[in-house]
């Protein structure tokens, strides 16, 4: 771009040709390219590096509440049943600890790029306090560890095993969920916590079987190789190695300085740059966090949602690239007094002026031109999510690093010894894939099991023209069942998905609760309340349709098939802070509007007193 890249000069024309121009050339590429089925010999990308599944008797029980999902969904559900009164709560999951994401992703120096002390859960709760104001993998993995210990949700946990189907017994009224470790559990309630990055994505490139070099996904990292540790980033063992790493995502901004500070060679192959604003990481000072009042997490974890749903606040409790970003973009001074068109063009202005800081960013560190100009990303601000680095531009300095820019196109294909890209062969001793996980893209469900509710009726047929709730938690034909909210899923989105899921899983085990308090067994939500929640998500939608449309492809914009996305699947358009009001109102009523109750607990026997018979499969 030429002239002014910034401020009032800018040409706004110049600059719209230039994101569209970025954009359809990203577009051509993919066309086709998708992700890849990991089965057959690419299931190994999925094997746990750190832990060995051991060897266990299949389960045949019952419980009260099973969770799918032990990472933070899990165990905040878990932690907020507990506190309700409910104690055979089962975790099952897939890794071998609690975690989730954070059990997977332990790359060198992953961290959280969302403040520790908002996205860390229950601080006041268990009484720690993190050391770093963005905390590093390993103390938030410790942390949900210290969660599972404090709540007791170690006590009925299943690790290293995986739900493969879950189904309404109406004879029993209790879910039957077996799993591929020949576990048939019976459980009265059932909660879906899988999150958003629970399915490696490993993309779709010529020959990716064929490569018979040392390779691993991010989220499997193998130390053995490298050498290292979580808590050690000197890759020691790759100091006489060639590294490839496919990807630029938020993942590789972190992980990229260590490899090149401790590879031979490292080649980053982008076919999209990634937005790297300012982090100024540093430590906490724990004895001021200390002698803050009583219900600090929560204010300030409302303090970030707020702003971040943009609405106005007396005081920015965070005050970093999150919070500044977020307020430019929808709190500004500059909008007042401005609406309709002349709203969104100044709300465009800005958000150009943030991409040129960007960009400028890229100028001031990088000191060979030509990789600072292909660093330098070209798309609307949240077109893609942005990252926060201090020392990721830096890398590409160093000498060993090259970063091979794809023009959009991707890597071309895999050989035995090598990827090819830009038709240059890249022969490579290691090939890590940053590639990320498997998104909601189309708005199909990616459980990975079946639910089949009342009358047969299996979740993805109900689902496959576009999700039904309320509030996105519940469904009707799936009695005491919750999902916890995804993606565009009819509840709320922001960047700190935990203080999200905190709200949901307060309002689940509220559900529960009251379920037994009214000395039932049974809620099912009625058909019309799941109506009006559509309704209301329809009416309340915010039209994001152009932006996404005009966005470089990514997971926002459904990698640029915006019209895959079903009207309905998509959040709340009042805002969390608006959404999570109407989730207070509703529990306050009492009356628990759009659920009905069967099954008074005295027709049951007492859950231990099953009969074998029960846990038929
Ligand atoms: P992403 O999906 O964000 O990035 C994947 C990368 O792989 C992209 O750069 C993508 O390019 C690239 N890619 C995919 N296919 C190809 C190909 N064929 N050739 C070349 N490049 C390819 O994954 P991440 O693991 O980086 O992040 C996933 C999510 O994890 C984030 O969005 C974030 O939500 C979360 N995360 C959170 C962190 C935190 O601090 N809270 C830290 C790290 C991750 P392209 O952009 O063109 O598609």
């Amino acid at each position: 771009m030429s002239g002014d890249e910034s401020g009032p000069g800018i040409d706004l024309d110049e600059a719209r040709r230039k994101y569209r121009a970025e954009r359809d050339k990203r577009l051509k590429a993919s066309k086709g390219r998708g992700d890849i089925a990991l089965d057959g010999p690419l299931k190994r990308y999925l094997n746990d590096p750190f832990q060995k599944p051991e060897p266990r008797e299949p389960v045949a029980d019952e419980v009260e509440v099973l969770c799918i999902g032990a990472g933070f969904a899990g165990l905040l559900v878990g932690a907020s049943l507990k506190q309700q009164g409910f104690n055979r709560v089962r975790l099952v999951d897939t890794a071998g600890d609690v975690g989730g994401v954070w059990y997977w992703n332990r790359y060198p120096e992953a961290k959280c790029d969302v403040e520790s002390l908002c996205y860390m859960p229950l601080l006041e709760e268990t009484g720690y306090i993190p050391t770093m104001r963005y905390a590093a993998a390993p103390e938030i993995f410790a942390h949900a560890q210290r969660i599972a210990r404090h709540f007791g949700l170690y006590d009925h946990a299943l690790f290293h095993t995986t739900v493969t189907d879950v189904a309404w017994d109406a004879s029993l009224d209790r879910w039957r969920v077996q799993t591929d470790r020949g576990d048939n559990i019976l459980a009265q309630f059932v909660v879906v916590g899988i999150g958003p990055m629970n399915a490696v994505k490993l993309p779709d490139i010529p020959g990716i079987e064929s490569f018979k070099g040392k390779s691993f996904h991010t989220s499997r990292w193998d130390y053995g190789f490298t050498g290292g540790a979580p808590d050690n980033p000197d890759l020691d063992k790759l100091r006489d190695k060639v590294v490839g790493f496919i990807g630029t995502g938020a993942t590789a901004l972190q992980c990229v300085a260590p490899l090149g500070r401790s590879a031979k060679k490292l080649y980053v192959f982008q076919r999209t740059p990634s937005t790297v604003g300012v982090r100024g990481n540093g430590p906490i000072n724990a004895e001021t966090v200390r002698n803050l009042e009583p219900g600090w997490q929560k204010r300030r974890q409302e303090n970030f949602t707020a702003i971040w749903a943009g609405q106005p606040v007396d005081e920015d409790l965070v005050q970093d690239g999150w919070t500044y970003v977020c307020r430019e973009l929808h709190c500004s001074t500059r909008y007042q007094g401005l609406s309709g068109q002349a709203l969104a063009l100044e709300k465009e202005r800005v958000d150009f002026d943030l991409m040129a800081e960007v960009r400028k960013r890229v100028d001031e560190i990088v000191k060979d031109k030509d990789t600072a100009e292909k660093l330098k990303p070209y798309y609307n601000y949240f077109c893609k999510r942005p990252g926060w680095h201090d020392e990721y531009l830096d890398t590409f300095n160093l000498p060993n690093v090259e970063l091979v820019d794809t023009k959009g196109e991707g890597v071309e294909r895999l050989e035995e010894d090598s990827v090819v890209a830009n038709g240059r062969k890249y022969p490579l001793d290691c090939l890590i894939f940053g590639t990320g996980f498997v998104t909601e893209t189309t708005g199909k469900l990616r459980l990975g099991f079946n639910v089949t509710g009342r009358d047969g009726v299996a979740l993805s047929e109900k689902w496959k023209d576009g999700m039904t709730t309320l509030h996105g938690l519940t469904v009707s034909k799936f009695p005491n069942f919750f999902i916890i909210p995804g993606v565009n899923s009819q509840a709320v989105v922001t960047v700190n998905v935990v203080h999200m899921t905190q709200e949901y899983a307060r309002h689940i085990a509220h559900i529960a609760r009251s379920v037994r308090d009214r000395g039932m067994q049974v809620f099912d939500l009625k058909q019309e309340a799941e109506a009006d929640w559509v309704r209301t998500i329809l009416e309340k939608r915010v039209d994001d349709a152009a932006f996404l449309e005009a966005c470089t492809p990514g997971r926002n914009n459904y990698e640029g098939n915006v019209k895959a996305r079903p009207k309905q699947n998509a959040v709340y358009g009042g805002g969390a802070i608006e959404y999570f009001a109407i989730l207070k109102r509703w529990r306050d009523s009492g009356e628990l509007p759009g659920l009905e109750f069967s099954s008074a607990l005295s027709a049951h026997d007492a859950p231990i007193e099953r009969k074998a018979s029960h846990y038929r499969g």
